[in-house]
């Protein structure tokens, strides 16, 4: 006890079993007794703290400077007197405090042994100060009352200080629960545990619950994080590495709180390791937040690049737009259709399928994506073989397991597909036709969907608009009963013919043809028998022409055959030869056999025959009229 030190160098009493009679003591020999005593009182006079003797019946003896100094006692000739007495002779506001004085000495003679209390003396100024009081009674041997010795030390400021702390403390233990804050410490040498109150919240154990050990902590943690956890204890004890950990614990009732943990090992002056001490926090909200603005940004971000692949969907569709507009053919718009099919359904394979005139065959025009042209089984497939004709809507594949399939066997392989009908102005005109050989990554998500539904709209209306021009071109240039290019476009054709020819001097070989008694048809069999002979000679001379070569119905039941290129010998021969082939060809009307037809032929060249096309036909039609003459069934060569 540090109180006693003061007191005890000077005394050496021993600090238990205080026993020693003052009286008793003896002093060094050659020290006479007034010496020592005037000795004794400088020396106790001298200390800070409190000193007073009392005889057995607590009659004052001795009183050191301090002591007289608290009472205000100074100059009073207070030996012999109790404390009862003196307080007569000071201020009365020490009365009090020297009656309690009084009341606890009693308490040290009835319990025969050193009595300690704390004291509280008001002072005159309005404050007070407080005293750790020490009585000791001392005893003669046959056990009657013969001292007693008061020792008193000022611990106002330590009390103050005392309680500054404890105030700290309690507000510190506050904001660790505001903060959902635990700290435990560890002393390694003793193995002694200590856990704040806030640890037990956060492990969700009521308050002080015990035992509570390391070990139940480590319990707590969840399985999956256990062995990362110690190893951070491990490495704070043996590497001296302070550690922060996240980690999971579960709580009795099953539910899992994030933890946020810090420690280190605390070492003491002579760096021995003798502390490990931590904090530990719940982050379980921080970490659920932490969740879900995750989520969030997962979220934005897959909108985002949602956002750019649409914007890039469009950029492209608007592309495919453009060019479908200038495209002046159909064979033009399905090389255009399958180059940004592949560009916007990027790891598929397509296909783009046309009805024909028909309309029960649909035939594959173009395909797109790697492998596509080999998967290809059959090319041709009628409009039931596909569910999405069959409905008339879209059709799609999503799982081999659930749905039909079609039959028009593009891709067997397909894991998902999709048929869209394309239809413009109500009219179908063919199918698109997409699949994927794997379901990941999915190109033919619902989005997806829209867009290639999107794209058929569009290619339909695109297609549509093109099969309209092309018609209306072929009504401008091409006969409507033979399909074979009409007298205007002979005519055009000659010109810049004989033009081309003239310039790099060539010839162009000219055949007129006329059916031999072709009225006859006519009147046996009627006018739709006639039109089928038109038709079936207008095949029959589109297919025994040559490449590069024009058949074109002059008018009536008369052709004209265009050779660039050809001498009269070599016009002649093809003239004998039509007229010798076209014997074999039976025309059938409404399966009745009209039999056969003969041709009469008149040939001419340019520029043999003329510098313009109208003096090179009239000199073949001049030699066709001679052919007539000569009886029908003959060719013959212009002069
Ligand atoms: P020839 O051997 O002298 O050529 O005798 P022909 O009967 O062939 O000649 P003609 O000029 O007397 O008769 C041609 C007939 O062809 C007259 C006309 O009614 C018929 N004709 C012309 N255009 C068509 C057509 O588009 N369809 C049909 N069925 N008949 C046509
Ligand atoms: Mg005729
Ligand atoms: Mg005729």
């Amino acid at each position: 006890m540090t109180l006693w030190y003061s007191v005890n160098s000077v005394l050496k009493i021993p600090i238990t079993n205080y026993q020693l009679p003052i009286t008793n003591y003896q002093l060094p020999i050659g020290i006479k007794l007034y010496e020592s005593e005037e000795v004794l009182r400088t020396l106790i006079n001298a200390s800070p703290d409190i000193i007073c003797f009392k005889d057995g019946q607590g009659c004052w003896l001795e009183a050191n400077q301090a002591m007289l100094k608290v009472f205000q006692l100074e100059g009073v000739d207070y030996r012999g007197k109790k404390n009862s007495e003196l307080v007569l002779l000071t201020d009365p506001f020490y009365q009090e405090a020297l009656l309690t004085g009084e009341a606890s000495d009693k308490i040290a003679w009835q319990d025969t042994t050193q009595y300690r209390g704390e004291e509280i003396i008001s002072t005159p100024d309005g404050k007070f100060r407080v005293f750790d009081i020490i009585k000791v009674p001392i005893f003669d041997a046959s056990g009657k009352r013969k001292g007693l010795v008061v020792l008193g030390r000022d611990i106002t400021e330590h009390k103050q200080a005392e309680e500054k702390l404890l105030k700290s403390e309690a507000h510190l233990a506050e904001a660790q629960q505001i903060a959902h804050l635990g700290y435990w410490e560890w002393d390694i040498i003793t193995g002694k545990e200590q856990w704040s109150k806030e640890m037990f919240r956060i492990l969700g154990l009521p308050p002080n619950t015990g035992p509570f050990t390391h070990e139940t902590f480590e319990e707590a943690i969840h399985p999956d994080d256990r062995d990362a956890v110690l190893l951070a204890f491990e490495q704070a004890i043996y590497d001296d590495k302070p550690y922060h950990v996240e980690f999971r614990v579960v709580l009795p009732d099953g539910t899992v709180r994030y933890i946020q943990a810090f420690g280190k090992l605390i070492r003491n002056a002579a760096g021995k390791p003798f502390r490990l001490i931590g904090t530990a926090q719940n982050i379980t909200e921080l970490k659920q937040v932490e969740e879900s603005l995750r989520h969030t940004n997962e979220q934005l971000q897959l909108r985002i690049n949602e956002l750019a692949q649409r914007s890039q969907e469009i950029s492209l569709l608007s592309e495919m737009g453009n060019l479908l507009q200038t495209c002046l053919t159909v064979d033009e718009a399905y090389t255009v259709i399958v180059r940004f099919m592949g560009r916007l359904f990027p790891n598929t394979i397509g296909m783009l399928s046309m009805l024909g005139n028909s309309s029960n065959t649909l035939e594959s025009v173009a395909t797109w994506g790697e492998g596509s042209e080999n998967v290809i089984d059959d090319s041709l497939f009628a409009p039931k073989d596909c569910w999405a004709l069959r409905q008339s809507r879209p059709y799609y594949m999503a799982d081999r397991k659930t749905y039909p399939q079609c039959n028009h066997l593009f891709s067997l392989s397909a894991a998902v597909y999709l048929c869209i009908p394309l239809i413009a102005q109500g009219e179908l005109l063919g199918l698109l036709h997409i699949a994927q050989a794997e379901v990941e990554p999915n190109n033919l998500n619902l989005a997806h969907q829209r867009l290639a539904e999107t794209i058929a709209e569009q290619i339909a209306l695109a297609l549509a608009n093109l099969k309209l021009r092309e018609t209306l071109r072929n009504q401008s240039i091409r006969d409507a009963l033979t399909g074979l290019y009409n007298r205007r476009y002979l005519e055009d054709t000659l010109e810049r013919e004989f033009y081309r020819a003239d310039r790099s001097h060539q010839t162009v070989g000219i055949i007129m043809v006329d059916i031999d008694h072709f009225k006859q048809f006519n009147d046996q069999f009627g006018h739709d028998a006639g039109d089928s002979v038109l038709q079936a000679l207008g095949s029959f001379l589109n297919e025994h022409i040559r490449k590069g070569d024009i058949a074109c119905r002059y008018g009536g039941e008369e052709f004209t055959l265009i050779l660039p290129g050809a001498s009269i010998e070599v016009v002649q021969k093809r003239a004998e030869f039509l007229r010798n082939k076209v014997k074999h060809l039976s025309v059938f009307h409404r399966n009745l056999n009209l039999g056969s037809i003969t041709l009469s032929i008149g040939v001419a060249t340019f520029p043999q025959h003329g510098s313009g096309f109208e003096e090179v036909i009239r000199a073949a039609d001049t030699a066709l009229y001679h052919a007539k003459k000569l009886g029908r069934d003959k060719v013959v060569v212009a002069k």
